[in-house]
């Protein structure tokens, strides 16, 4: 993007909502969590487990917002329910939507603290990027999110939450198994580390893949990690969702300027970490990320090297055209590099789609993701309802 490109958008404002209501959120509670508060709340204990996928059906095919309405539970049992838990999403502060229908949500969660969420509609699929936390403790150089510091991770109920919103603001409840839905597909992708919040994180996908939660098909989610290598292999036992790696760099020497983390991890040790990921196979591909930095990662010999590396891991290069951001020390690489990179990638075997940024005109593209109140802070415009 560029500060200067024309911006048609519909700036939404919805009025506020209390974050915290006080009592405890259904949302996010896994199914045993869910199941033991049920059994303390009275439930008979061979009961419980049926209530917990009725009431998850209420909360996540059909998008309920109101325990009165969960009407095939008896009067005083959703009485009960109401007394003793809530049903509470984020707050929407703002909707943008781009030219090119992506949208994005500024949402408010407890304790006032802001995170982002992506909506990017394609042809085929529509995909909801979501945070893993406010904030992100890593400072990869390239990143407007890493300019950040973390203020915190984000609850299980605040991750699946995103998907939640999203899917009220698109109206996409109540869609039968065979019927194409609005949001088909999750990256872990937005703000922050997923795997610095690991269980979080697990158990809010849990949510997203059970077919009485979200009912997301484990091979439409996709985690993508700057490389925290211990936490890998935990993601393919425990989640098993599919593997993205942010890997910008062919040489530790350059991995360590763009992506720090390296400095601990290496590219060795990340790519051992990969070749050990279960189920790998051309069906289910490690994706690897690659933005493109003008004059730092992108030559042939950096595409070559690419190859090398990888050799023998069932991968998809996914080439990233930089998006910028105010004061970020990067340029994008041309077009035409970016091409020719993608050519020696290809000719070697692998897909090396370019990715085309979406969302640029509202500051929505990835590695732009930053709480807009800190934008706001610096830039007046915001403010007064307009994109930064
Ligand atoms: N923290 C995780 C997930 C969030 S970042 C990770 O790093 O993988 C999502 C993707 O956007 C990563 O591949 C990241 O490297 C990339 N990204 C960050 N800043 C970018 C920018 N300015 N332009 C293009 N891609 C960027
Ligand atoms: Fe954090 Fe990912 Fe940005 Fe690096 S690229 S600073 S890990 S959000």
């Amino acid at each position: 993007m560029s500060a200067t490109a024309p911006i048609t958008q519909d700036l939404l404002t919805i009025p506020r909502r209390d974050t915290e209501e006080g009592l405890p959120n259904i949302v996010g509670l896994t199914r045993e969590q869910l199941r033991d508060a049920l059994i303390e709340a009275g439930t008979p204990q061979k009961q419980a487990k049926m209530r917990v996928g009725q009431i998850w059906q209420w909360i996540y095919h059909k998008g309920i917002q109101d325990f009165a309405l969960m009407t095939n539970l008896a009067r005083p049992y959703r009485d009960m329910l109401a007394e003793r838990f809530s049903i509470t999403r984020p707050e929407i502060v703002t909707r943008q939507v781009s030219e090119d229908g992506t949208r994005k949500y500024l949402l408010r969660i407890a304790g006032g603290h802001e995170i982002e969420t992506v909506y990017i509609p394609e042809a085929d699929r529509g995909t909801l990027c979501i945070s893993s936390q406010v904030g992100c403790t890593l400072t990869c150089s390239f990143c407007h999110t890493g300019t950040q510091r973390l203020v915190r991770n984000l609850t299980p109920a605040e991750i699946v939450g995103q998907i939640l919103v999203a899917r009220d603001d698109l109206e996409d409840w109540n869609r039968k198994p065979d019927e194409k839905r609005l949001v088909s597909n999750i990256v872990l992708m937005g703000m922050g580390e997923p795997l610095y919040n690991t269980d979080n994180v697990r158990d809010a996908m849990l949510i997203a893949m059970d077919g009485e939660g979200i009912a997301l098909s484990r091979r439409r989610i996709t985690l993508s990690t700057s490389g925290i290598v211990p936490e890998i292999a935990r993601v393919g036992e425990e989640i098993n969702c599919l593997l993205a790696i942010s890997f910008h760099a062919t040489t530790d020497e350059v991995r360590n300027r763009l992506v720090p983390i390296n400095k601990k991890y290496n590219i060795e040790e990340l790519l051992d970490s990969c070749r050990a990921y279960p189920r790998l196979s051309n069906a289910e591909r490690i994706t690897f990320e690659y933005v493109m930095l003008k004059d730092v990662n992108d030559t042939d010999a950096d595409a070559r090297r690419l190859v090398k590396l990888i050799s023998g891991i069932p991968a998809k290069i996914n080439l990233i055209p930089f998006n910028p951001w105010p004061g970020a020390p990067y340029e994008r690489s041309d077009p035409e590099r970016i091409e020719a990179f993608a050519n020696i990638v290809n000719k070697a075997g692998y897909s090396s789609p370019i990715r085309r940024p979406r969302g640029e005109d509202i500051m929505a593209a990835c590695g732009q993701l930053k709480s807009a109140t800190e934008r706001a802070r610096k830039n007046p415009r915001m403010q007064a309802g307009s994109a930064g």
